[in-house]
């Protein structure tokens, strides 16, 4: 006899969201988290509005998106190399809010954990799974070590939500090939009644010049600022000191801060370096027996060219949950990639354009009438990237090549 039907790793969006669907739909579920809760994860903490329909908020009681969102972005302000500004609003005139919410991840993370339990699910954190052996049909079990010591469960199945760095994947022999981005963030207090900058409460600020094979980023918060950069790895293959990296990044965070004029004290800013596992073509997600499924993070569900991950975890943590409810563990691979493979396909293709051409991309792009609209049904999926990088090539092709008189289609 198991003890439970689904043990779930990892109390993030992804895991929460598992626990809570399985709870709900009447399966005994443990959720386990590393951390005691509610902990810091290192993010940007935006999130696309229409992750409002993941989470069905209007089914809950217990959780309002007040309790989480602190402020709504409406508007992009785009830059390269600190100037050629474009403000973008991202909502359509009469059209449905498709804005961003700005969130705290320890905030927003344990309102999904404590919704799970709400439902049913048994929560414990400051529990870190320490062993899996998925050898047998039908059984999972597993160690968790928890304030030193040793427990020993059994599951008919096992949710690895464990995150970019977890062991779910490796221990029960699923390893989806990755391509690691790597991306840092500094929370810097801020006031917006006293302080006079160039930032706005309702606007994200892009810089899209700065990192080689990146972007850095502004993104306010109630009483802080979230400042971060990112690198896409294989795009940036000067910088392949963990150390150099780390320093690139963050140099580019301070000059941010020093353009938007946001006053920092150097000294005490702490940073927070996190891998970012990108979406790296298909890849099985669950091990031979269908026993073990892999959601968010921990199954490299990251786009590709924006680096988000939060509304792909929130979809995988309830898909990897149905299929369960349902019997059809065996299909998750597939059902995953039916939603990803094709559109995140093109979107690493598109990535590797933009970040390998940043300045003709960015004069491609960001200047286009409703940029920021388009930007933002890519961002939900409520558009593919596959037409948008077909156009892109070509219009990319022949402005490299006239720039540069020739121009390798194939290395693309
Ligand atoms: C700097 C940065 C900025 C970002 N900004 C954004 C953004 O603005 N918007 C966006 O959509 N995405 C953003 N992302 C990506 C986003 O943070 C992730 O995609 C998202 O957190 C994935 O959620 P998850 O539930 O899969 O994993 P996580 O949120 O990482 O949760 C995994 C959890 O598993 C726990 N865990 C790990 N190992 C174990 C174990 N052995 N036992 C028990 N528990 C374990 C961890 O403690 C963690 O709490 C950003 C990422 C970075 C690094």
């Amino acid at each position: 006899m198991a003890d439970y039907d689904v043990i779930v790793v990892g109390g993030g969006p992804a895991g929460a969201m598992a626990a809570w669907r399985l709870a709900r739909g009447g399966a005994n579920t443990l959720l386990v988290e590393r951390q005691p809760l509610p902990r810091h994860k290192t993010c940007g903490g935006g999130v696309p509005m229409i992750a409002a329909n993941v989470l069905k908020l209007q089914e809950l009681t217990d959780l309002a998106a007040d309790s989480f969102v602190e402020l709504t972005v409406n508007h992009l302000m785009c830059t390269y190399n600190f100037a050629n500004e474009h403000l973008l609003p991202v909502n359509s005139e009469g059209g449905n809010q498709t804005g961003i919410w700005m969130v705290q991840r320890s905030i927003f993370d344990y309102a999904l954990v404590k919704r799970a339990q709400t439902a049913g699910a048994v929560v414990q954190d400051g529990t870190r799974l320490t062993t899996l052996d998925a050898d047998r049909a039908g059984e999972v079990d597993v160690t968790v070590t928890r304030n030193g010591q040793q427990e020993h469960h059994r599951a008919r199945y096992v949710v690895g939500a464990d995150g970019a760095n977890g062991i779910v994947a490796r221990l029960s022999g699923v390893r989806p090939t990755r391509s690691v981005a790597i991306a840092a963030e500094a929370e810097v207090p801020y006031n917006w009644k006293s302080s006079s900058t160039k930032v706005r409460p309702d606007v994200i600020h892009l810089e899209f010049g700065d990192v080689p094979g990146g972007y850095s980023w502004l993104f306010p918060k109630n009483d802080h600022i979230n400042a971060g950069a990112g690198l896409f790895s294989e795009l940036a293959p000067h910088h392949t000191s963990p150390q150099s990296t780390k320093d690139l990044l963050q140099n580019c965070i301070l000059k941010y801060l020093d353009h938007a004029e946001i006053p920092h004290d150097k000294s005490n800013l702490r940073y927070h370096f996190h891998p970012l596992p990108l979406w790296n073509g298909k890849h099985s997600l669950q091990n031979r027996r269908n026993t073990v499924l892999l959601a968010g993070d921990a199954a490299g569900l990251v786009n590709p060219i924006f680096g988000d991950g939060i509304l792909h975890a929130l979809r995988s943590g309830e898909l990897a949950a149905k299929c369960i409810l349902e019997g059809t563990a065996g299909t998750y691979t597939h059902d995953i990639n039916t939603i990803y493979q094709s559109n995140f396909d093109s979107a690493q293709r598109m990535a590797r354009l933009f970040y390998r051409w940043p300045e003709i991309s960015y004069n491609l792009l960001v200047p286009r009438p409703g940029a920021g609209q388009i930007a933002m049904r890519l961002l939900s999926g409520e558009a593919p990237f596959t037409g948008l990088t077909r156009r892109m090539l070509r219009r990319i092709s022949s402005a490299a090549a006239s720039r540069r008189g020739r121009y390798d289609r194939a290395n693309l």
